[in-house]
């Protein structure tokens, strides 16, 4: 990696950060497409994914301090580990270690992604402690230099620092934007009770692909990307797919049940995102996706329901 600044500059743009808070929001993801190749020699799958950033987010503030604090509330209180595991941590380590300065502010982390839900809420909150930190202590890197660390904290880093709607490949971390003219897709999310460890989603895939038992793989995603160019909802319906959702479905076989009722309430589509739990439904305006939610809501097949809509930008000072 290459040096952020000249040495000579260092104390200077220390200096030069902000003297308040810094506040950044930063949103989930779902996967329009999530292709999954072979394991790859180095442990992860080859992937080819579309990202899809949708308004749901995680806020994080960041204070001058003399050391190094994180705080939280909401999704995940008391659950979540707030030491050096976190990937707000490690991002801020990071980012502390390439400027070369010290790895000091007081952090809160409002959390509203759920935790492991397939919606990349650790990523999102890394991504947001880079630009936070990044404002916080005037360092200025550029977006290549902040995508090249975001990419060494975790596969989904890099893309939620973009925001949008993009392409993902090599294990997700190369993030190239969908040419499409902006459009505003409805989506109703279905939060289940508790998590899936991605790790385990991804070894259920290989057990059922070993055994002959998983579906036919989604493919590139080139017809999905002809799809948004649409600009058609009920052909982007057609069009969305994931490789992981057969594993999540083995491993959470409840889901099938929410899949079906947001169908069946009248969603274009639905699928398992990421890894799970969570389950996204497509929605052809505002109207449809409000009935979608109340059917889930009634029929009590998830833990909570969340109305949103995509594509959003990535993680940004607010
Ligand atoms: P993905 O879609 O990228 O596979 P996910 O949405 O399923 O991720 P996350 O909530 O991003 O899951 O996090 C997965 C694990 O990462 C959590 O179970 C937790 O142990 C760890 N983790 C570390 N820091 C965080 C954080 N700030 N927020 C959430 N999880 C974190």
């Amino acid at each position: 990696m290459t040096e952020a600044w000249r040495p000579d500059d260092e104390d200077e743009r220390f200096r030069r950060g902000a003297r308040g808070s810094v506040k950044v929001r930063v949103p989930a993801k779902i996967n329009l497409r999530l292709a999954v190749g072979p394991l790859r020699p180095d442990g992860y799958h080859e992937l080819s994914t579309v990202y899809h950033a949708v308004a749901l987010y995680d806020e994080l503030t960041a204070r001058r301090a003399d050391t190094l604090t994180l705080t939280m509330d909401g999704e995940g209180t008391g659950e979540l580990a707030l030491d050096e595991t976190n990937l707000v941590i490690r991002a801020v380590r990071a980012l502390a270690a390439y400027a070369r300065v010290p790895a000091q502010a007081r952090l809160h982390l409002r959390k509203q992604i759920p935790l492991a839900g397939g919606l990349a809420g650790g990523s999102a909150d890394a991504a947001a402690a880079l630009v936070a930190c990044d404002e916080l202590w005037g360092i200025g890197l550029s977006r290549d230099e902040l995508a090249t660390l975001a990419a060494s904290i975790g596969s989904d880093v890099p893309f939620l620092l973009h925001g949008g709607t993009a392409l993902g490949t090599g294990r997700g971390e190369a993030v190239s934007p969908v040419l499409a003219r902006p459009a505003t897709w409805h989506w109703v999310l279905a939060m289940a009770d508790g998590g899936l460890a991605t790790p385990a989603v991804y070894a259920e895939l290989d057990r059922l692909r070993a055994a002959g038992a998983a579906p036919d793989p989604v493919g590139p995603p080139d017809d999905l990307l002809a799809a948004l160019r649409q600009r058609d909802p009920q052909v982007l319906a057609g069009a969305l797919g994931n490789d992981l959702q057969p594993a999540a479905l083995s491993l959470r076989p409840a889901l099938a049940q929410v899949l079906d009722t947001g169908v069946a309430a009248g969603a274009l589509a639905g699928l398992v995102s990421g890894s799970g739990p969570t389950c996204a439904f497509l929605a052809r305006d505002t109207a449809q996706a409000e009935t979608v939610a109340d059917a889930l809501h009634d029929a009590a097949v998830c833990r909570d329901v969340h109305l949103t809509h995509g594509a959003v930008p990535g993680a940004r000072l607010i």
